[in-house]
């Protein structure tokens, strides 16, 4: 099976102007009425940012700049890279002063378990980007005027993908089904009824709902044909789906999909096209970066991963991100034109959080890269990895494989071990597990979160970092 969908559609009519203009592909834009040069946004939105007392005095206290021209004269001589970042962290103990809530119009959440949450408010002029970087998306997979929705992304109150992606389908003209994966008799309903020709919704909860309701699964031509799907890597590093996408393609008989970055702080970031070659960073309102998260230094090789580092071009906002290191870890971000015709940079799959490095036997291993391993072994229904405070302090790896026949269990899990094996000098322990004690925990670990992403990382040390 491909993942490659019908002919794509090429560049809007504001990309093709950025490439005749013959700027560099930094300063693509896909928007023709904000087309201007990235430098220019950035020494807009780098003032408006030195107005508000948190960036003042974060920038000042690591003793780099004292005043705006300072900051003017790091972005304007290539050494934007040296402006310190700003993490969750920093967003949690200064709040106040670093959000603005005159004129929201909506909040979002991100999930805590404990402490001030992070509330971030959206701007009524800043909402309706956050909606049109999701309108892109759907675009590109087809959607228009008449299309029919099924919509499995949660609406509550913690999930900002869920509301943005239902408005971005309105606005597209689209007829959107709200339904809850739990309620499987009135998706049943829509599925036979209103035939919906898209579905959007995070991979694994599709994976398993199909499973869970084997009895009465319809056949693929009332399923939706072609998919938005979020919250869960759709593609490796090296742009082959991942074992979850193949598996819900071929319970759903989609014969496209498309994936998309973006969080509650940033809003959407960057989507793909149906090239597949990774995420088209939207960079008429975002300026993307990879960072090395040891030295702090820019990553400049095609093929290396780094932390990614999201600067917002476009006001108002109600958080203002520049240089926001969000944890996460993308494989690379490459800067080669794409074959669909735009010349935005383009992000490669997240590989793990910053904060879930795992060290086995001195080996750092994210635990994202061992699911993946295990979920490409044959026999495999599901893993998930656990970690616990080794007797020596260290992480005591367990990689927990449910296999797909019981028949088989213990040959699954040796060709897990020996794939992970072939890939780590020294693997970690594999156990299998069961439907039951996955459950518990996941909801162990759902306790906190927004229900939407099924946990498969489950931390019991001591002292994460
Ligand atoms: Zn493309």
């Amino acid at each position: 099976m491909s993942n490659r969908g019908p002919q794509a559609k090429g560049p809007s009519p504001g990309e093709r102007s950025s490439r005749r203009s013959g700027r560099r592909s930094i300063k693509h834009s896909g928007n023709r009425a904000d087309d201007r040069p990235v430098q220019h946004k950035l020494d807009t939105v780098l003032r408006a940012a030195w107005n508000r007392p948190f960036y003042r005095q974060h920038w000042r206290q690591h003793g780099l700049v004292q005043t705006i021209d300072d900051v003017l004269d790091l972005a304007r001589s290539g050494r934007f890279h040296q402006l310190p970042c700003v993490r969750k962290s920093d967003l949690r103990r200064h709040l106040d002063n670093v959000v603005v809530f005159d004129g929201a119009v909506d909040v979002f959440s991100s999930s805590g378990t404990t402490g001030r949450p992070v509330d971030i408010p959206i701007h009524h002029r800043e909402e309706p980007g956050r909606v049109g970087g999701l309108q892109r998306v759907l675009r590109e997979l087809g959607v228009g005027r008449g299309s029919r929705i099924l919509q499995l992304l949660s609406l509550n109150d913690l999930f900002a993908l869920g509301p943005l992606a239902w408005q971005a389908a309105k606005a597209e003209g689209a007829c959107v089904f709200r339904c809850t994966p739990q309620r499987a008799g009135r998706m049943r309903q829509v599925l036979e009824y209103h035939r919906p020709q898209f579905v959007m919704g995070n991979p694994f909860a599709l994976v398993r709902i199909a499973e869970q309701e084997a009895d009465w699964w319809p056949d693929r031509h009332v399923l939706p044909d072609h998919a938005f799907l979020a919250v869960a890597a759709t593609f490796d590093r090296d742009l082959e789906p991942t074992p979850v996408v193949k598996k819900a393609a071929e319970l759903w008989g989609f014969t496209t999909w498309l994936n998309h970055y973006g969080s509650s702080e940033l809003g959407p970031v960057a989507c793909e096209c149906r090239e597949h070659r990774g995420l088209h960073v939207h960079s008429d309102v975002q300026f993307a970066e990879l960072v090395d998260p040891r030295s702090n230094q820019p990553i400049t090789a095609p093929d290396q991963p780094g932390e990614l580092v999201v600067t917002g071009l476009s006001l108002p906002r109600g958080f203002l991100p520049i240089r926001y290191a969000t944890g996460d870890m993308a494989a690379w971000l490459r800067m080669d034109p794409c074959p669909c015709g735009r010349t935005s940079p383009r992000l490669g799959p997240i590989i793990g959080r910053i904060n879930r490095q795992l060290k086995v036997c001195g080996q750092t291993v994210f635990p994202e890269f061992l699911v993946d391993l295990a979920d490409h072994c044959p026999g495999v229904r599901r893993s998930a990895v656990r970690v616990r405070t080794g007797p020596l302090g260290d992480d005591e790896v367990t990689v927990l494989v449910l296999p797909s026949r019981q028949g088989e269990a213990e040959q699954t899990r040796r060709l897990v071990h020996e794939e992970l094996s072939r890939n780590l000098a020294v693997a970690p322990a594999v156990h299998l597990t069961s439907t039951d004690q996955l459950a518990a925990l996941e909801a162990d670990a759902s306790r906190h979160s927004n229900l939407v992403k099924i946990p498969r990382f489950f931390d019991f040390r001591e002292d994460p970092p």
